[in-house]
């Protein structure tokens, strides 16, 4: 299977090209070419198989240039307890006969980044061999929170590969600066960076820009590369936890073959959701995806009228994974949609960029509508939820669960859809413990870590194992640098 560009370069590469590449030359992003389809009798047969074994056979689908035997070595050692802390892997949460949690976040960070970046390492590496290329990789990312911790943990002592992680200093969670700070492993650098995620952002694009740098680290036998949402490498893994539900539910009775669920996903940069999108065209049996936006709602907007707008305020939400205005992904969901014409996804790209906005044709917007609703959550509604689900059923989630669990709600009271519907449960609720402390109208006067054991005193909820030790943890990389400082950083790190 071939991969092609969203934009207008008609260029077709293979997919270990795609993930090492990760963007095209003509600023699109890659996407297959064409796709497979799941029969029922393959869902069959998925049912009694493990996470791990689900996750080779799927992406085997659309990585056919990788070996069945390759693709079990690397999931297996992905999605094992010993990264996980259940045997399940991203295990089902019943609230009520047709309500269910998928729980993306029993990975060593917490957040449902995890089930990507615990595997694309072993891709990316693989993907150099596979074309020759004897480089080892210095991996950047820029993060404002939770994708730097779970890059870290998933690239940490691979063999050939360095990451380096920026935050801004002014712009993460206590915990997830100490999550970050801690981080072992002989090849990694973590450091603060003056000023807030722009910043950083830009720091690192400016990097990957200069050819100075580049041809530095060429000199010690050193690729740049990054592990951000848009690389190929990060979706694919992604595709596997709809159809593991799906198979999920069947084996649990709550549904039969062939039966259309929904999934509500709370959305940021359209890459969860568009991994759904995925699964429902190789034929995985959806009725709707809902698309769950907090007060940052632009893509709800979007659904609704086919106008995508950026020019609006940006706010810092208590779900701030979610607080993004470019949803990067979304290009790739209007090329399907739009008969994949580059030029029409070119076109609405450069508006975008130069006057903050864009809008697809009627049709388009009515193919989306048949697939897709929208729903919003304020910030009060994001803690009625999870006040809500815990008075009720005595289960706790975290902000930006609340929010889909707000929007699938709201959907069903709309509409009467009783369809079976699982809501994406994207983040542990003790890495956001202020706010969910808030919701649950608990006061208190301390702050960071501390709050973890308020939290679980007053929920008895286990907190996770990679947060509990946490609070007896020493910050390994305390350091901040200056934006104009990084470049040396990186020209220091690798080999050095
Ligand atoms: C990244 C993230 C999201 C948003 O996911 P997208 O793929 O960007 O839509 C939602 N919740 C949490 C906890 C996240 O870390």
């Amino acid at each position: 299977m071939l991969y092609q560009s969203t934009g207008r370069n008609t260029e077709k590469i293979k997919a270990s090209e795609a993930i090492i590449r990760g963007l095209s030359k003509d600023g699109g992003l890659f996407v297959p070419e064409s796709f497979p389809n799941i029969s029922g009798e393959t869902l069959t047969q998925l049912i009694s198989k493990s996470y791990s074994e689900r996750s080779a056979y799927i992406m085997g689908l659309f990585l056919d240039e990788f070996s069945q035997d390759e693709l079990g070595k690397f999931t297996g050692k992905a999605y094992n307890t010993k990264n996980f802390d259940t045997e399940k892997i991203a295990p089902l949460h019943a609230v009520n006969k047709n309500t269910f949690f998928l729980e993306l976040w029993h990975g060593p960070t917490c957040a449902f980044k995890d089930m990507a970046l615990q595997v694309m390492p072993y891709l990316l590496i693989e993907s150099l061999r596979k074309n020759g290329d004897k480089h080892d990789v210095c991996v950047l990312v820029a993060t404002s929170g939770d994708t730097g911790k779970a890059a870290l943990e998933g690239f940490r002592d691979i063999p050939g590969i360095k990451i380096m992680v920026f935050y801004p200093k002014d712009g993460v969670s206590e915990i997830q600066k100490l999550q970050m700070t801690s981080q072992s492993g002989d090849n990694v650098f973590v450091t603060a960076v003056e000023g807030n995620f722009d910043d950083t952002q830009t720091g690192v694009k400016r990097i990957f820009s200069d050819s100075t740098v580049a041809d530095a680290l060429e000199k010690k036998g050193y690729l740049l590369s990054s592990a951000n949402s848009i690389n190929w490498g990060r979706l694919v893994p992604q595709i596997v936890y709809y159809v593991s539900a799906y198979c999920d539910l069947i084996d649990n009775g709550t549904i039969k073959l062939g039966e259309k669920i929904n999934f509500c996903v709370p959305t940021g940069n359209f890459g969860n959701i568009l991994a759904g999108y995925y699964a429902h065209k190789i034929g995985l049996p959806i009725n709707k995806l809902i698309c769950a936006s907090n007060r940052n709602d632009v893509l709800t907007q979007f659904i609704n009228t086919g106008a995508y707008d950026r020019n609006r305020t940006f706010y810092n939400t208590i779900s701030p994974s979610m607080d993004i205005l470019i949803s990067s992904n979304l290009e790739r969901l209007i090329f399907e949609l739009s008969g994949k014409d580059g030029d029409s996804i070119a076109s609405y790209m450069s508006a975008l960029s130069d006057k903050g906005s864009y809008a697809v044709p009627e049709a388009v917007l009515d193919k989306i509508q048949s697939l897709f609703a929208s729903g919003y959550c304020s910030e009060e509604d994001t803690k009625k939820a999870i006040a809500d689900v815990w008075s009720k059923n005595g289960y706790l989630i975290d902000t930006h669960t609340a929010v889909a669990y707000k929007a699938i709600n709201d959907y069903k009271e709309k509409t009467g859809d009783e369809s079976v519907s699982i809501v994406v449960s994207t983040a542990s609720p003790y890495k956001f413990c202020e706010s969910v402390l808030e919701a649950l109208g608990v006061s208190t006067e301390k702050s960071g870590v501390a709050l973890m054991d308020i939290l679980f005193d007053y929920t008895k909820v286990t907190i996770p194992a990679p947060l509990a030790v946490l609070k007896n943890t020493k910050p390994r990389f305390p350091g901040s640098i200056k934006q104009d400082e990084m470049k040396s950083a990186v020209l220091q790190f690798p080999g050095g």
